[in-house]
């Protein structure tokens, strides 16, 4: 069903407190934390509490969470003082989502990559 944990889904077994992570903000439905790999001073994924392959996926089956998501990758961005109104190189954000392998997913629970702290080049690579 919909929104089930799974058993063998790495971001699950975060959420459930079986796998340790630096987590910076909890809500009832998301949890954001550091990524184990990063690419930017401040990378930092934030996903719902309830599996939902994608983020396109999640917008379907969850809309309210979708928005707490990406209401909460603002939460993050502004505690981690990435402020866009300033300008220039290392101010604002990036928030990602990689959709399917071809795209650079490789966890496959919908999660919103936010990243700052360094000048971001467009287009991504
Ligand atoms: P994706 O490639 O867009 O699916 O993003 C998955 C992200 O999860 C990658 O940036 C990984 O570095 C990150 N990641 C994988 N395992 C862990 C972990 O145990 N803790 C935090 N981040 C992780």
């Amino acid at each position: 069903m919909a929104g089930e944990p799974q058993a063998d889904c790495l971001f699950c077994k975060i959420v459930a407190g079986e796998v340790p992570a630096t987590v910076v903000r909890d809500t009832e439905t998301t949890v954001a934390f550091r990524d184990i790999n990063p690419q930017a001073p401040v990378h930092v994924l934030v996903i719902p509490k309830a599996h939902h392959r994608d983020a396109v996926t999640l917008a379907t089956e969850a809309p309210q969470v979708a928005a707490d998501v990406l209401r909460e990758a603002g939460e993050v961005a502004a505690l981690e003082k990435l402020a866009v109104s300033e300008g220039g190189p290392g101010t604002g954000y990036r928030v990602v989502f990689n959709t399917g392998t071809g795209a650079g997913q490789t966890v496959f629970h919908a999660h919103a990559h936010v990243l700052g702290g360094r000048g971001l080049d467009w287009p991504p690579g």
